[in-house]
């Protein structure tokens, strides 16, 4: 952790990234105001939440329980809200109300039906994503698409569980982006299939990092989670 990059390192990282999306976004006639960035803070101390903050992101991307935990509390009161985008334990829900807006990544009726009781009798809502492994990637978690309709409607009766969309990490093939723009494509009809089925809306499609938010974008992604090209690869 002690490769940590400058703050002025991290401003220029961003500019370079903004770019990049601009360029998708125009490439694919969309406008750049409706993809937004989650800057994934993994494995970096706090400083680089400090820098995601200081440049105005309200929101932040941890892929662990436990770290994310240790970093709100190193924290303390800063006006930031935590997605939660690595896999999460049925056994943890309690650990993660209260705690995390929202996590990326539901993918079983048992997380679901945890959360839902980590939540009865308390203040606090939590909104969610579907992890869906669009790719079929035997090395991804997710729910196989056939699975979604089911999750769906189970959250749908959840009182104080909110669901914002879906979301997947394509499988890795650099050599290939037509593999991740597939597994972005399924999503992104997925999701439109999930609207029209249930007459409801899924506003976010959480799709694209560092290496393919490109083809992300081109196919609809809202939201991209950025790590590397923000704050450098992880040694
Ligand atoms: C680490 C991580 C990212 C960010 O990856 P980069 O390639 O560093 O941009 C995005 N999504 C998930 C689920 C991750 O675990």
């Amino acid at each position: 952790m002690t490769n940590m990059i400058s703050e002025e390192c991290f401003r220029e990282n961003l500019d370079i990234l903004n770019e990049l999306v601009e360029n998708s976004c125009f490439g694919a006639g969309r406008n750049a105001k409706d993809v937004s960035i989650l800057p994934v803070t993994k494995n970096w101390p706090v400083t680089a939440i400090n820098y995601a903050s200081r440049a105005g992101f309200m929101r932040i991307g941890e892929n662990r329980v436990q770290e994310a935990i240790a970093k709100q509390s190193d924290l303390g009161e800063i006006d930031i809200n935590w997605d939660l985008i690595g896999h999460l334990q049925s056994n943890k829900a309690k650990l993660v109300v209260g705690r995390f807006d929202r996590i990326q990544t539901v993918d079983s009726l048992k997380l679901l039906s945890k959360l839902d009781n980590a939540l009865a009798g308390i203040e606090s809502e939590i909104s969610i994503l579907i992890q869906v492994n669009t790719g079929k990637d035997p090395a991804k978690s997710g729910i196989a698409e056939e699975m979604c309709s089911e999750l769906i409607e189970q959250a749908l009766q959840c009182k104080k569980i909110k669901v914002d969309g879906l979301m997947t990490i394509a499988p890795f093939f650099p050599e290939d982006p037509k593999i991740a723009r597939q597994a972005f494509s399924r999503l992104r009809l997925l999701r439109d299939k999930m609207e029209s089925d249930y007459d409801i809306t899924l506003k976010e499609l959480s799709m694209g990092m560092s290496g393919d938010l490109d083809e992300a974008i081109k196919e609809g992604s809202t939201m991209i989670r950025v790590g590397s090209a923000l704050f450098g690869k992880r040694v």
